[in-house]
Protein backbone atom coordinates (compact mmCIF):
# COMPACT_ATOMS: atom_id res chain seq x y z
CA UNK A 1 0.00 0.00 0.00
CA UNK A 2 3.05 2.32 0.02
CA UNK A 3 4.49 3.02 -3.46
CA UNK A 4 1.41 6.05 -3.40
CA UNK A 5 2.30 7.41 -0.02
CA UNK A 6 4.19 10.53 -0.18
CA UNK A 7 7.74 9.83 1.18
CA UNK A 8 9.80 13.38 0.54
CA UNK A 9 7.90 16.40 1.23
CA UNK A 10 9.32 20.37 1.11
CA UNK A 11 8.09 23.21 2.00
CA UNK A 12 8.87 26.04 -0.05
CA UNK A 13 12.08 27.97 1.16
CA UNK A 14 10.79 31.36 2.69
CA UNK A 15 14.53 31.92 4.14
CA UNK A 16 15.24 34.21 7.22
CA UNK A 17 17.64 36.20 4.89
CA UNK A 18 14.81 37.52 2.41
CA UNK A 19 16.33 35.58 -0.27
CA UNK A 20 14.20 34.92 -2.93
CA UNK A 21 13.42 31.65 -5.00
CA UNK A 22 12.07 28.16 -3.91
CA UNK A 23 9.51 26.17 -4.86
CA UNK A 24 5.83 28.00 -4.81
CA UNK A 25 4.16 25.41 -3.37
CA UNK A 26 5.18 22.30 -1.04
CA UNK A 27 6.23 19.41 -3.07
CA UNK A 28 5.61 15.30 -2.29
CA UNK A 29 7.56 12.36 -3.70
CA UNK A 30 5.70 9.50 -3.30
CA UNK A 31 7.61 6.32 -2.87
CA UNK A 32 7.09 5.07 -6.29
CA UNK A 33 8.46 8.15 -8.02
CA UNK A 34 11.28 8.05 -5.91
CA UNK A 35 12.01 4.22 -7.72
CA UNK A 36 11.42 5.72 -10.86
CA UNK A 37 13.88 8.37 -10.27
CA UNK A 38 16.74 6.04 -8.83
CA UNK A 39 15.98 4.17 -12.18
CA UNK A 40 16.40 6.79 -14.03
CA UNK A 41 18.84 7.77 -12.82
CA UNK A 42 21.22 4.53 -12.38
CA UNK A 43 20.29 4.18 -16.36
CA UNK A 44 22.02 7.81 -16.59
CA UNK A 45 25.23 7.08 -14.57
CA UNK A 46 26.09 3.78 -16.55
CA UNK A 47 25.79 6.14 -19.84
CA UNK A 48 27.92 8.70 -18.14
CA UNK A 49 30.77 5.87 -17.89
CA UNK A 50 30.12 5.83 -13.87
CA UNK A 51 30.64 2.19 -12.60
CA UNK A 52 30.53 0.55 -9.59
CA UNK A 53 32.23 2.01 -6.59
CA UNK A 54 32.78 5.11 -8.27
CA UNK A 55 32.66 8.25 -5.91
CA UNK A 56 29.48 10.69 -6.57
CA UNK A 57 29.63 14.13 -4.56
CA UNK A 58 26.14 16.27 -4.12
CA UNK A 59 27.20 19.76 -2.62
CA UNK A 60 23.61 21.21 -2.06
CA UNK A 61 21.58 22.18 0.53
CA UNK A 62 18.49 20.21 1.53
CA UNK A 63 15.89 19.58 -0.69
CA UNK A 64 13.96 16.59 -2.72
CA UNK A 65 16.70 16.76 -5.55
CA UNK A 66 19.42 16.33 -2.93
CA UNK A 67 17.85 13.70 -1.26
CA UNK A 68 16.86 11.84 -4.39
CA UNK A 69 20.32 12.70 -5.87
CA UNK A 70 22.25 10.93 -2.49
CA UNK A 71 19.75 7.69 -2.52
CA UNK A 72 20.00 7.35 -6.53
CA UNK A 73 23.87 6.94 -6.21
CA UNK A 74 23.37 4.24 -3.33
CA UNK A 75 20.78 2.72 -5.53
CA UNK A 76 22.89 2.23 -8.70
CA UNK A 77 26.45 0.66 -6.57
CA UNK A 78 27.73 4.27 -6.76
CA UNK A 79 29.20 5.63 -3.35
CA UNK A 80 27.16 8.38 -2.61
CA UNK A 81 29.36 11.50 -0.98
CA UNK A 82 27.38 14.34 0.65
CA UNK A 83 29.61 17.33 0.35
CA UNK A 84 29.40 20.12 3.60
CA UNK A 85 28.02 23.27 2.82
CA UNK A 86 29.58 24.92 5.16
CA UNK A 87 34.00 23.81 4.63
CA UNK A 88 36.38 26.08 4.35
CA UNK A 89 38.21 26.66 0.79
CA UNK A 90 41.02 24.55 2.16
CA UNK A 91 39.00 21.79 3.53
CA UNK A 92 37.00 21.88 0.06
CA UNK A 93 40.19 21.45 -1.50
CA UNK A 94 40.93 18.70 0.48
CA UNK A 95 37.61 16.75 0.17
CA UNK A 96 37.51 17.29 -3.62
CA UNK A 97 41.07 16.20 -4.03
CA UNK A 98 40.76 12.84 -1.54
CA UNK A 99 37.27 11.74 -2.32
CA UNK A 100 38.66 10.81 -6.05
CA UNK A 101 35.19 12.18 -7.05
CA UNK A 102 34.10 11.27 -10.42
CA UNK A 103 30.98 13.99 -10.88
CA UNK A 104 29.72 16.42 -8.75
CA UNK A 105 26.08 17.94 -8.39
CA UNK A 106 25.84 21.44 -7.02
CA UNK A 107 23.66 24.63 -6.69
CA UNK A 108 23.34 28.22 -7.51
CA UNK A 109 24.67 28.47 -3.61
CA UNK A 110 28.16 26.62 -4.28
CA UNK A 111 28.35 27.07 -7.54
CA UNK A 112 31.18 29.79 -7.54
CA UNK A 113 33.25 27.64 -4.77
CA UNK A 114 33.14 24.66 -6.58
CA UNK A 115 34.18 26.16 -10.06
CA UNK A 116 36.84 27.80 -7.83
CA UNK A 117 37.88 24.49 -6.39
CA UNK A 118 38.20 22.47 -9.17
CA UNK A 119 40.57 25.17 -11.21
CA UNK A 120 42.79 24.96 -8.49
CA UNK A 121 43.13 21.39 -8.42
CA UNK A 122 43.67 21.39 -12.20
CA UNK A 123 46.13 24.07 -12.04
CA UNK A 124 47.95 22.24 -9.02
CA UNK A 125 48.08 19.15 -11.88
CA UNK A 126 44.89 16.97 -11.20
CA UNK A 127 44.45 14.88 -14.15
CA UNK A 128 41.22 13.40 -13.18
CA UNK A 129 38.12 14.19 -14.80
CA UNK A 130 35.30 15.62 -12.52
CA UNK A 131 31.82 16.27 -14.55
CA UNK A 132 30.07 19.15 -12.76
CA UNK A 133 26.82 18.97 -12.72
CA UNK A 134 24.57 21.76 -12.11
CA UNK A 135 20.87 21.86 -10.53
CA UNK A 136 19.02 22.72 -7.76
CA UNK A 137 18.12 21.29 -4.26
CA UNK A 138 14.52 21.76 -5.57
CA UNK A 139 14.65 21.25 -9.26
CA UNK A 140 11.87 19.32 -10.04
CA UNK A 141 13.56 17.35 -13.02
CA UNK A 142 16.62 15.29 -13.01
CA UNK A 143 19.75 16.58 -14.76
CA UNK A 144 21.13 15.42 -17.92
CA UNK A 145 24.52 13.65 -17.26
CA UNK A 146 27.67 14.64 -19.53
CA UNK A 147 29.85 11.59 -20.36
CA UNK A 148 32.74 11.55 -18.46
CA UNK A 149 35.80 11.23 -21.32
CA UNK A 150 37.28 7.88 -19.36
CA UNK A 151 34.08 6.23 -20.59
CA UNK A 152 35.27 6.98 -24.05
CA UNK A 153 38.38 5.34 -23.96
CA UNK A 154 38.89 1.73 -22.76
CA UNK A 155 39.98 2.37 -18.91
CA UNK A 156 39.91 -0.50 -16.78
CA UNK A 157 36.95 -0.71 -14.45
CA UNK A 158 37.15 0.75 -11.56
CA UNK A 159 37.81 -1.79 -8.09
CA UNK A 160 34.54 -2.70 -6.48
CA UNK A 161 35.18 -1.78 -3.04
CA UNK A 162 34.00 -4.45 -1.29
CA UNK A 163 31.61 -7.63 -1.97
CA UNK A 164 29.45 -8.95 0.24
CA UNK A 165 27.67 -12.19 1.08
CA UNK A 166 25.20 -11.46 3.90
CA UNK A 167 21.46 -9.79 4.33
CA UNK A 168 20.83 -8.13 0.81
CA UNK A 169 21.68 -4.48 -0.01
CA UNK A 170 18.39 -1.58 0.84
CA UNK A 171 18.60 -0.60 -2.58
CA UNK A 172 18.41 -4.34 -4.43
CA UNK A 173 21.10 -5.68 -6.21
CA UNK A 174 22.95 -3.24 -8.00
CA UNK A 175 25.31 -3.61 -4.65
CA UNK A 176 26.51 -6.30 -2.39
CA UNK A 177 25.39 -5.00 1.05
CA UNK A 178 29.04 -4.81 2.15
CA UNK A 179 29.77 -2.73 -0.94
CA UNK A 180 30.46 0.96 0.31
CA UNK A 181 27.22 3.13 -0.21
CA UNK A 182 28.33 6.22 1.57
CA UNK A 183 31.45 8.26 1.60
CA UNK A 184 31.04 10.91 4.47
CA UNK A 185 33.40 13.28 6.41
CA UNK A 186 33.26 13.68 9.84
CA UNK A 187 32.81 17.35 11.01
CA UNK A 188 36.86 17.96 11.65
CA UNK A 189 35.79 19.17 14.88
CA UNK A 190 39.15 17.88 16.13
CA UNK A 191 40.91 17.90 13.23
CA UNK A 192 41.26 17.19 9.48
CA UNK A 193 37.89 15.59 8.56
CA UNK A 194 38.22 11.95 8.00
CA UNK A 195 36.41 10.36 5.12
CA UNK A 196 34.42 7.39 6.67
CA UNK A 197 33.43 4.28 4.72
CA UNK A 198 30.27 3.01 5.06
CA UNK A 199 28.45 -0.08 3.81
CA UNK A 200 24.63 -0.50 2.15
CA UNK A 201 24.51 -2.86 5.70
CA UNK A 202 25.87 -0.40 8.03
CA UNK A 203 23.20 2.11 6.64
CA UNK A 204 19.99 -0.19 6.64
CA UNK A 205 21.35 -1.97 9.96
CA UNK A 206 21.30 1.92 11.79
CA UNK A 207 17.88 2.65 9.97
CA UNK A 208 16.25 -0.30 11.57
CA UNK A 209 17.72 0.29 14.58
CA UNK A 210 16.43 3.99 14.74
CA UNK A 211 13.05 3.01 13.42
CA UNK A 212 12.71 0.45 16.02
CA UNK A 213 14.81 2.56 19.09
CA UNK A 214 11.92 5.30 18.44
CA UNK A 215 8.88 2.90 17.33
CA UNK A 216 8.43 4.47 14.23
CA UNK A 217 6.12 3.34 11.57
CA UNK A 218 4.08 4.19 8.03
CA UNK A 219 1.83 6.77 9.82
CA UNK A 220 4.98 8.92 11.24
CA UNK A 221 6.76 11.86 9.64
CA UNK A 222 9.92 13.72 10.26
CA UNK A 223 10.80 17.71 10.45
CA UNK A 224 13.80 17.11 8.76
CA UNK A 225 15.72 20.47 8.71
CA UNK A 226 19.13 19.11 9.72
CA UNK A 227 21.43 19.15 6.57
CA UNK A 228 21.68 15.87 4.69
CA UNK A 229 25.54 16.31 4.59
CA UNK A 230 25.57 15.13 8.12
CA UNK A 231 25.64 11.67 9.14
CA UNK A 232 22.98 12.76 11.22
CA UNK A 233 20.50 14.38 8.94
CA UNK A 234 20.67 11.55 6.42
CA UNK A 235 20.61 8.38 8.19
CA UNK A 236 18.05 9.49 10.93
CA UNK A 237 15.64 11.72 8.70
CA UNK A 238 16.23 10.13 5.12
CA UNK A 239 16.77 6.45 5.91
CA UNK A 240 15.17 5.48 8.94
CA UNK A 241 12.17 6.78 7.08
CA UNK A 242 12.77 4.96 4.16
CA UNK A 243 12.90 1.95 6.18
CA UNK A 244 10.30 2.05 7.95
CA UNK A 245 7.85 3.55 5.02
CA UNK A 246 7.18 6.67 7.14
CA UNK A 247 8.14 11.01 5.35
CA UNK A 248 10.10 13.44 5.72
CA UNK A 249 9.60 17.00 5.35
CA UNK A 250 13.00 18.93 4.50
CA UNK A 251 13.06 22.13 4.90
CA UNK A 252 16.53 24.23 3.24
CA UNK A 253 17.59 24.95 6.55
CA UNK A 254 16.84 25.42 10.27
CA UNK A 255 14.86 28.36 10.83
CA UNK A 256 13.71 28.97 14.73
CA UNK A 257 10.86 31.40 12.88
CA UNK A 258 9.17 28.64 10.78
CA UNK A 259 10.35 25.58 12.43
CA UNK A 260 6.80 25.19 15.02
CA UNK A 261 4.68 26.38 12.13
CA UNK A 262 6.21 24.25 9.56
CA UNK A 263 6.33 20.94 12.19
CA UNK A 264 3.08 21.73 13.00
CA UNK A 265 0.95 22.59 9.43
CA UNK A 266 2.53 19.10 7.95
CA UNK A 267 1.55 17.12 10.74
CA UNK A 268 5.12 15.99 12.34
CA UNK A 269 5.00 13.44 14.33
CA UNK A 270 8.54 13.59 15.23
CA UNK A 271 11.70 16.36 15.63
CA UNK A 272 15.11 16.05 15.08
CA UNK A 273 17.17 18.47 16.58
CA UNK A 274 21.13 19.13 17.62
CA UNK A 275 21.68 21.47 20.91
CA UNK A 276 22.14 24.48 19.35
CA UNK A 277 18.73 24.36 17.81
CA UNK A 278 17.34 23.58 21.59
CA UNK A 279 18.79 27.11 22.06
CA UNK A 280 17.84 29.21 19.83
CA UNK A 281 14.19 27.57 19.90
CA UNK A 282 14.34 28.27 23.92
CA UNK A 283 15.32 31.80 22.61
CA UNK A 284 12.28 31.90 20.03
CA UNK A 285 9.10 32.90 19.78
CA UNK A 286 6.04 30.97 21.68
CA UNK A 287 4.47 28.40 18.87
CA UNK A 288 0.89 30.25 19.97
CA UNK A 289 -1.62 29.26 18.37
CA UNK A 290 -0.42 26.22 16.28
CA UNK A 291 -1.15 22.78 17.19
CA UNK A 292 1.59 20.49 17.99
CA UNK A 293 -0.48 18.16 19.23
CA UNK A 294 0.73 15.49 16.51
CA UNK A 295 4.44 15.45 17.98
CA UNK A 296 5.45 12.49 19.87
CA UNK A 297 8.89 13.67 20.47
CA UNK A 298 11.92 15.90 20.23
CA UNK A 299 15.57 13.97 19.24
CA UNK A 300 18.51 15.48 20.36
CA UNK A 301 22.14 14.43 19.52
CA UNK A 302 25.50 15.34 17.86
CA UNK A 303 26.91 17.23 21.16
CA UNK A 304 25.98 16.98 24.49
CA UNK A 305 22.68 18.69 25.53
CA UNK A 306 22.78 20.80 28.95
CA UNK A 307 20.48 19.61 31.05
CA UNK A 308 19.40 23.05 32.36
CA UNK A 309 18.22 23.40 28.31
CA UNK A 310 16.71 19.80 28.33
CA UNK A 311 14.44 20.38 31.43
CA UNK A 312 13.59 24.47 29.98
CA UNK A 313 12.73 22.80 26.69
CA UNK A 314 10.35 20.37 27.66
CA UNK A 315 8.59 22.69 30.31
CA UNK A 316 8.07 25.12 27.89
CA UNK A 317 7.14 23.33 24.80
CA UNK A 318 5.61 20.34 26.59
CA UNK A 319 7.74 17.72 23.93
CA UNK A 320 9.72 15.19 26.01
CA UNK A 321 13.56 14.96 24.32
CA UNK A 322 15.10 11.87 23.63
CA UNK A 323 18.80 12.38 23.97
CA UNK A 324 20.75 10.02 21.52
CA UNK A 325 24.70 9.71 20.67
CA UNK A 326 26.39 8.93 17.05
CA UNK A 327 29.40 9.11 15.10
CA UNK A 328 29.83 9.63 11.08
CA UNK A 329 32.04 6.20 11.95
CA UNK A 330 28.40 4.16 13.19
CA UNK A 331 26.20 5.69 10.68
CA UNK A 332 24.70 8.21 13.33
CA UNK A 333 23.28 6.73 17.13
CA UNK A 334 24.63 3.90 19.25
CA UNK A 335 23.34 5.40 21.86
CA UNK A 336 19.61 6.26 22.86
CA UNK A 337 17.42 7.10 25.78
CA UNK A 338 14.84 5.10 26.17
CA UNK A 339 11.13 5.66 24.26
CA UNK A 340 9.38 5.70 27.58
CA UNK A 341 9.56 8.68 29.46
CA UNK A 342 10.19 7.76 32.83
CA UNK A 343 13.22 5.52 31.72
CA UNK A 344 14.96 8.52 30.12
CA UNK A 345 17.41 10.01 32.00
CA UNK A 346 18.66 13.97 32.08
CA UNK A 347 22.47 14.17 30.90
CA UNK A 348 23.03 10.76 29.93
CA UNK A 349 23.15 9.14 26.24
CA UNK A 350 21.29 6.53 27.25
CA UNK A 351 21.33 2.60 26.48
CA UNK A 352 23.73 1.22 23.63
CA UNK A 353 20.95 0.77 21.00
CA UNK A 354 21.81 -1.78 18.35
CA UNK A 355 25.31 -2.10 19.30
CA UNK A 356 27.68 -3.02 22.31
CA UNK A 357 29.31 -0.58 24.22
CA UNK A 358 32.00 -0.86 27.34
CA UNK A 359 34.20 1.69 29.14
CA UNK A 360 37.86 0.67 29.12
CA UNK A 361 40.72 2.25 31.01
CA UNK A 362 44.07 3.01 29.46
CA UNK A 363 45.76 -0.56 29.55
CA UNK A 364 42.40 -1.46 27.28
CA UNK A 365 41.25 -3.09 31.07
CA UNK A 366 36.97 -2.97 31.13
CA UNK A 367 36.14 -0.25 33.53
CA UNK A 368 33.58 -0.56 36.82
CA UNK A 369 30.45 1.23 37.18
CA UNK A 370 31.00 4.74 37.63
CA UNK A 371 34.41 4.22 36.53
CA UNK A 372 35.77 6.74 33.94
CA UNK A 373 37.87 5.89 30.54
CA UNK A 374 37.18 5.86 27.21
CA UNK A 375 33.82 4.43 25.24
CA UNK A 376 34.37 2.04 23.05
CA UNK A 377 32.16 0.25 20.44
CA UNK A 378 30.97 -3.16 18.57
CA UNK A 379 28.15 -3.07 16.17
CA UNK A 380 26.80 -4.11 12.76
CA UNK A 381 26.58 -0.14 12.17
CA UNK A 382 30.18 0.27 12.73
CA UNK A 383 32.16 1.68 9.27
CA UNK A 384 35.12 -0.67 8.32
CA UNK A 385 37.48 2.34 8.75
CA UNK A 386 39.01 5.96 6.69
CA UNK A 387 39.04 6.35 3.28
CA UNK A 388 42.73 6.30 2.31
CA UNK A 389 44.07 6.57 5.75
CA UNK A 390 45.23 3.34 7.28
CA UNK A 391 47.23 4.74 10.14
CA UNK A 392 44.11 6.66 11.07
CA UNK A 393 41.89 3.76 10.64
CA UNK A 394 44.74 1.45 12.33
CA UNK A 395 44.52 3.91 15.31
CA UNK A 396 40.31 3.82 15.55
CA UNK A 397 40.05 0.47 17.00
CA UNK A 398 41.55 -1.48 19.14
CA UNK A 399 43.51 -4.88 18.88
CA UNK A 400 40.41 -6.73 19.42
CA UNK A 401 38.19 -4.74 17.29
CA UNK A 402 35.92 -2.39 19.17
CA UNK A 403 35.71 1.45 17.74
CA UNK A 404 37.48 4.10 19.74
CA UNK A 405 35.08 6.51 19.99
CA UNK A 406 37.65 9.36 21.43
CA UNK A 407 34.83 10.10 24.07
CA UNK A 408 35.52 9.90 27.71
CA UNK A 409 32.50 8.80 29.89
CA UNK A 410 31.13 5.96 32.49
CA UNK A 411 28.68 3.22 32.57
CA UNK A 412 26.18 3.69 35.67
CA UNK A 413 25.21 0.85 37.47
CA UNK A 414 21.83 0.71 34.93
CA UNK A 415 23.51 0.35 32.14
CA UNK A 416 23.49 4.41 31.39
CA UNK A 417 26.13 5.75 29.17
CA UNK A 418 27.32 9.44 30.22
CA UNK A 419 29.68 11.21 28.24
CA UNK A 420 32.19 13.56 29.76
CA UNK A 421 33.96 14.86 26.97
CA UNK A 422 36.52 14.49 24.17
CA UNK A 423 40.05 12.57 25.12
CA UNK A 424 41.57 15.18 23.08
CA UNK A 425 39.55 18.36 24.74
CA UNK A 426 40.59 16.78 28.29
CA UNK A 427 42.06 19.59 30.87
CA UNK A 428 45.05 17.99 32.91
CA UNK A 429 45.10 20.12 35.76
CA UNK A 430 47.81 19.15 38.14
CA UNK A 431 47.47 15.16 37.60
CA UNK A 432 44.02 15.55 38.08
CA UNK A 433 41.38 15.08 34.98
CA UNK A 434 38.63 17.50 34.59
CA UNK A 435 36.08 17.66 31.77
CA UNK A 436 35.64 20.77 30.34
CA UNK A 437 31.94 20.34 29.29
CA UNK A 438 31.36 20.31 33.56
CA UNK A 439 32.45 23.73 33.49
CA UNK A 440 30.64 24.97 30.27
CA UNK A 441 27.49 23.41 32.05
CA UNK A 442 28.44 25.78 35.45
CA UNK A 443 28.84 28.35 32.89
CA UNK A 444 25.35 27.89 31.65
CA UNK A 445 23.52 28.11 34.98
CA UNK A 446 24.14 31.92 35.14
CA UNK A 447 21.77 34.18 33.99
CA UNK A 448 24.25 36.20 31.67
CA UNK A 449 25.63 33.81 29.96
CA UNK A 450 24.34 32.58 26.85
CA UNK A 451 26.97 30.43 25.28
CA UNK A 452 30.37 28.56 27.41
CA UNK A 453 33.70 26.40 26.26
CA UNK A 454 36.54 26.03 28.62
CA UNK A 455 40.00 24.80 27.47
CA UNK A 456 43.44 23.68 29.03
CA UNK A 457 45.97 25.97 28.26
CA UNK A 458 50.10 25.68 29.30
CA UNK A 459 50.40 26.52 32.55
CA UNK A 460 54.34 26.54 34.37
CA UNK A 461 52.76 25.60 38.03
CA UNK A 462 49.63 22.72 37.14
CA UNK A 463 50.57 21.51 33.59
CA UNK A 464 47.13 22.88 32.43
CA UNK A 465 45.13 26.11 33.50
CA UNK A 466 41.50 26.37 32.54
CA UNK A 467 40.54 29.30 30.51
CA UNK A 468 36.71 29.89 30.17
CA UNK A 469 35.47 31.67 26.36
CA UNK A 470 31.99 33.37 27.62
CA UNK A 471 29.60 34.64 25.27
CA UNK A 472 27.31 37.14 26.92
CA UNK A 473 23.53 37.22 26.83
CA UNK A 474 23.75 41.15 26.57
CA UNK A 475 26.79 41.98 26.54
CA UNK A 476 26.68 45.70 27.22
CA UNK A 477 23.14 45.57 29.31
CA UNK A 478 23.64 46.53 32.66
CA UNK A 479 23.16 42.71 33.82
CA UNK A 480 25.84 41.45 31.58
CA UNK A 481 28.38 39.89 34.78
CA UNK A 482 32.52 40.67 34.39
CA UNK A 483 34.82 38.24 35.11
CA UNK A 484 35.47 38.32 38.62
CA UNK A 485 31.31 38.09 39.00
CA UNK A 486 32.07 34.83 36.68
CA UNK A 487 34.72 33.82 39.33
CA UNK A 488 32.33 34.43 41.95
CA UNK A 489 29.76 32.35 40.64
CA UNK A 490 31.67 29.35 39.33
CA UNK A 491 34.08 29.25 43.03
CA UNK A 492 30.17 28.61 44.43
CA UNK A 493 29.46 25.71 41.46
CA UNK A 494 32.87 23.99 40.59
CA UNK A 495 35.14 24.95 44.21
CA UNK A 496 38.21 27.00 43.90
CA UNK A 497 40.35 23.71 41.84
CA UNK A 498 37.71 24.02 38.73
CA UNK A 499 37.26 27.69 38.67
CA UNK A 500 38.62 28.81 35.04
CA UNK A 501 42.14 31.35 35.86
CA UNK A 502 40.88 33.37 33.42
CA UNK A 503 37.49 34.37 31.16
CA UNK A 504 37.52 35.66 27.84
CA UNK A 505 34.53 37.21 26.69
CA UNK A 506 33.88 36.79 22.96
CA UNK A 507 31.33 37.47 20.51
CA UNK A 508 30.49 33.65 19.49
CA UNK A 509 32.04 30.29 19.57
CA UNK A 510 33.29 28.64 16.58
CA UNK A 511 31.09 25.99 16.01
CA UNK A 512 30.89 23.26 13.31
CA UNK A 513 28.32 22.53 10.72
CA UNK A 514 26.90 19.93 13.18
CA UNK A 515 26.54 22.75 15.76
CA UNK A 516 29.55 21.20 17.74
CA UNK A 517 32.08 23.51 19.97
CA UNK A 518 35.73 23.38 18.03
CA UNK A 519 37.15 24.22 21.23
CA UNK A 520 40.81 23.37 19.62
CA UNK A 521 39.75 26.29 17.46
CA UNK A 522 39.31 28.85 20.18
CA UNK A 523 43.13 28.65 21.03
CA UNK A 524 44.51 28.57 17.40
CA UNK A 525 42.46 30.35 14.86
CA UNK A 526 41.85 28.54 11.53
CA UNK A 527 44.37 29.27 8.86
CA UNK A 528 41.25 30.56 6.09
P1 LIG B 1 36.07 14.75 14.11
O1 LIG B 1 36.00 13.29 14.34
O2 LIG B 1 36.41 15.09 12.69
O3 LIG B 1 36.91 15.49 15.10
P2 LIG B 1 33.38 14.82 15.17
O4 LIG B 1 33.83 13.72 16.06
O5 LIG B 1 32.70 15.98 15.83
O6 LIG B 1 34.59 15.38 14.29
P3 LIG B 1 31.04 13.50 14.18
O7 LIG B 1 31.23 12.12 13.70
O8 LIG B 1 30.04 14.36 13.50
O9 LIG B 1 32.43 14.25 14.05
O10 LIG B 1 30.64 13.52 15.70
C1 LIG B 1 30.76 12.44 16.60
C2 LIG B 1 31.05 12.96 18.00
O11 LIG B 1 30.02 13.85 18.44
C3 LIG B 1 31.09 11.90 19.06
O12 LIG B 1 32.33 11.20 19.08
C4 LIG B 1 30.87 12.73 20.33
O13 LIG B 1 32.06 13.34 20.75
C5 LIG B 1 29.95 13.83 19.87
N1 LIG B 1 28.54 13.59 20.30
C6 LIG B 1 27.51 13.16 19.55
N2 LIG B 1 26.38 13.08 20.26
C7 LIG B 1 26.69 13.46 21.52
C8 LIG B 1 25.95 13.60 22.75
N3 LIG B 1 24.64 13.34 22.82
N4 LIG B 1 26.63 14.00 23.84
C9 LIG B 1 27.95 14.29 23.78
N5 LIG B 1 28.70 14.19 22.67
C10 LIG B 1 28.08 13.78 21.54
MG1 LIG C 1 35.04 12.03 15.71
Amino acid sequence: QYPNKPFLLAAPDEGDDGRAGGAPADTAMTFAALRERCQTLEARFRLAGLRPGDVVTVFMGNGVQTATLLLGAMYSGLIAHPLNLLCQPSQLRYIVEHSDTRMIFFCGETSDAITAVCAELRAQGMTREIALVHTAPDAVDLPALPTLEVARSAVPETTRVGTGDDESAMWRDAAAPTDVALLMYTSGTTGAPKGVLLSHHNLVANARNISAEHRLGPDDRVLASLPLYHINGLVVTILAPLYHAGSAVLTPRFSARTFWREAARLGCTWINVVPTIVAYLLNGDEPRGLDLSALKFCRSASAALPADHHRAFEARFGIGIIETMGMTETAAPIFSNPYEPARRRIGSVGLPSGAEAKVIDREGRECAANEPGEIVLRGEQVTRGYYKRPEETAKAFTADGWLRTGDLGYRDADGYFYINGRSKELIIKGGENIAPREIDEALLRHPGVLDAAAVGVPDSAYGQEIVAFVVLREADGANAPDADQLRAHCLGELGRYKTPKEFRFVSELPRGPSGKVQRLKLLAPAPD
